[in-house]
């Protein structure tokens, strides 16, 4: 019997026992080759000897000093590292210890922004649908994901929903991308007008949406159009780069590839890579300055905040990704994985859609490919997946996603930076058989 709380709380996980590059280990012996770093977490593999030798270094000097009293050496180095690498205009580095914070943080960081500059009247956020920021209270009612919400949905703040950018499901047939892309803006432009334009804090949105719909790629021009609307109302634009973020889609930033620096940016997974809780959020100059011009400072803290060994993971994360040019590695492998995947399922008739940049891809699966129908959600499609894959020794990260008002079946790829070719494709193959087995079977019950 557990007294964990786990979140299944009618079957407990294996127990993980050990793990090294891109491997893990049960108690039971087993081994699972890792194809998702937990949910897009560990970028650099298991045991990696610099970050390991960087926080044992930093548990022997200073494990903690609380940020009331003092900075550190190790948090002032992370944040200039952050901001020398950081899309133009980011001036300042809040440290916290995870994606829901660095969401929460930013949330406010934005609203108390308004509230600096005289424009307090500004109380509303925008965000899209089929979109996941957090589960904190917060970061819980400005995602977008219908079954997430559900039981809290009635003291969730009141925020918009417009719709996300999904290509493979909302692009109309007459419709090019571009003009796809146009349209959302409109939408929101729409919604920052239906709210009153003086009235809302910001719009956010995932760069590349992530744990909700399987990596939702933005269409080109997409994220301009946004960031000139946010422009014209004064609307602050927040992106969460917090599973997209520190390399994943082969840039550091995701955003870079969209030409849009965003006000705030919130990052954590890839940041640490696994090795410790860490997040943080990246602000523009204007923010800080209208802070620390009126009231001196930010009313919101955590306990850990730039917590010393957390920073000096994530220090050490982000030297060797830029050491062993890692980001080259990740697109020019992203570039070949993704074509491994089209091989390997490209043709199979339950995958509807694969979708992707760098080492960060989704796979839709569907019941019907030509009406796009998702499979009944009392087959539990993406639930046997994740079991039938690790049975076959593979890490993927298979979730449901809301579709046409029902949940719909996607798995998420995010192989650790380091994956070799071999590891590509043998990836792949595991999960064409995983999918095929399990697709399958939930088409032969429902026949
Ligand atoms: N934002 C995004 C885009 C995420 O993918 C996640 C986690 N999946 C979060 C925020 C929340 O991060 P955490 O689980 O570290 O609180």
């Amino acid at each position: 019997m557990t007294h964990v709380f786990h979140r299944h709380l009618r079957n407990t996980p294996p127990v993980a026992v050990a793990a090294s590059g891109m491997t893990l280990r049960d108690a039971a012996g087993r081994e699972y080759l890792d194809a998702s770093g937990g949910a897009a977490v560990s970028s650099l593999g298991h045991a990696h000897p610099d970050v390991l030798a960087a926080m044992h270094a930093q548990i022997d000097r200073l494990p903690y000093a609380h940020t009331s009293f003092f900075t550190t050496e190790v948090a002032e180095q992370l944040a200039d590292e952050l901001i020398r690498t950081a899309p133009e205009g980011m001036s300042h580095v809040y440290l916290v210890s995870g994606g829901s914070e660095a969401v929460e943080s930013a949330l406010k960081m934005a609203r108390q922004y308004f509230v600096e500059i005289g424009q307090p009247q500004r109380t509303h956020f925008i965000a899209r649908r089929q979109s996941y920021h957090g589960n904190t209270l917060g970061a819980l009612a400005v995602g977008g994901n219908e079954w997430r919400r559900a039981p809290f949905a009635p003291i969730l703040t009141p925020a918009t929903h417009v719709a996300p950018c999904y290509p493979y499901r909302e692009q109309r047939a007459d419709e090019t991308p571009e003009a796809y892309g146009l349209r959302l803006a409109g939408e929101l432009e729409a919604a920052i007008l239906a709210q009153g334009a003086d009235r809302v804090i910001a719009f956010v949105a995932e760069t590349v949406g992530g744990a909700t719909a399987g990596v939702l790629t933005p269409v080109p021009g997409y994220f301009k159009a946004v960031r000139a609307v946010c422009d014209k109302y004064g609307v602050l634009l927040i992106l969460d780069e917090v599973m997209c973020g520190m390399g994943r889609t082969g840039t550091l930033y995701a955003c870079e590839q969209e030409g849009v620096v965003p006000d705030l940016v919130t990052i954590a997974k890839g940041l640490g890579g696994g090795y410790q809780p860490v997040g943080a959020v990246l602000a523009q100059k204007k923010i800080v300055e209208a802070m620390s011009k009126g009231s001196g400072f930010f009313q919101h803290g955590h306990t850990y905040l730039g917590h010393p060994v957390a920073c000096a993971a994530a220090l050490a994360v982000q030297q060797v990704i830029h050491r062993d040019g890692l980001l080259a590695k990740v697109r020019d492998d992203g570039i070949a994985f993704g074509q491994m995947l089209r091989d390997e399922i490209g043709n199979h008739p339950h995958v509807g859609d694969i979708r992707g940049r760098g080492f960060f891809w989704g796979v839709e699966l569907v019941a019907d490919r030509g009406s796009k129908a998702p499979f009944d959600p009392a087959r539990a499609v993406n639930a046997l997946i994740k079991k039938d894959a690790m049975a076959r020794g593979l890490l993927c990260y298979p979730f449901g996603g809301t579709v046409d008002g029902r949940q719909g079946d996607h798995v998420l790829l995010a192989p650790p930076f380091i994956a070799s070719r071999q590891d590509l494709q043998k990836i792949a193959a595991l999960l064409a058989e995983s999918i095929d087995a399990v697709t399958r079977a939930a088409a032969a019950q429902a026949a």
